[in-house]
């Protein structure tokens, strides 16, 4: 499950590697989160077992698609996203943009993803295992 979310969060810039679409467009909008999500979970979640937590599997995995668009639109590396295509070719971005360094030096880049991307992601990851934890406890 986790890698497949981990795939779900990379896979908008699939249009990024020769995909006959412009980049940040379709892949990045809220249509094919919701899309993808619902095929890639019926198509990797389709077991019996999966059954009762498929609602569930269907929103993380969207969750992570959407994200990807998310973490684009607070960066200054393009136009913006194009959140509601295909019925709409406007590009978004979030007022506030801390991704993406004006110097452009990749050490500076690294150090605004690690701040703004990873120890967040950490944060909840530690967060959502200690809540976990607590209920695993208290059904024990
Ligand atoms: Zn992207």
């Amino acid at each position: 499950m986790c890698l497949v979310a981990a795939a779900c969060a990379a896979l908008p810039d699939i249009d990024f590697f020769g995909w006959p679409v412009a980049h940040r467009a379709i892949t990045h909008s809220l249509a094919f989160a919701l899309i993808g999500a619902v095929v890639i979970t019926a198509v990797l979640f389709r077991r019996d077992q999966w059954t009762q937590h498929r609602t569930r599997i269907g929103l993380v995995l969207g969750l992570a698609l959407l994200s990807h668009s998310c973490l684009d639109a607070l960066s200054t590396y393009s136009f913006g996203i194009e959140f509601f295509a295909p019925f709409s070719e406007q590009r978004f971005r979030f007022p506030w943009t801390p991704l993406g360094d004006p110097t452009g030096s990749l050490a500076g880049q690294l150090m605004q993803e690690a701040l703004v991307v990873f120890l967040p992601a950490v944060l909840i990851g530690w967060l959502g295992l200690r809540r976990r934890g607590r209920r695993l406890m208290s059904a024990t």
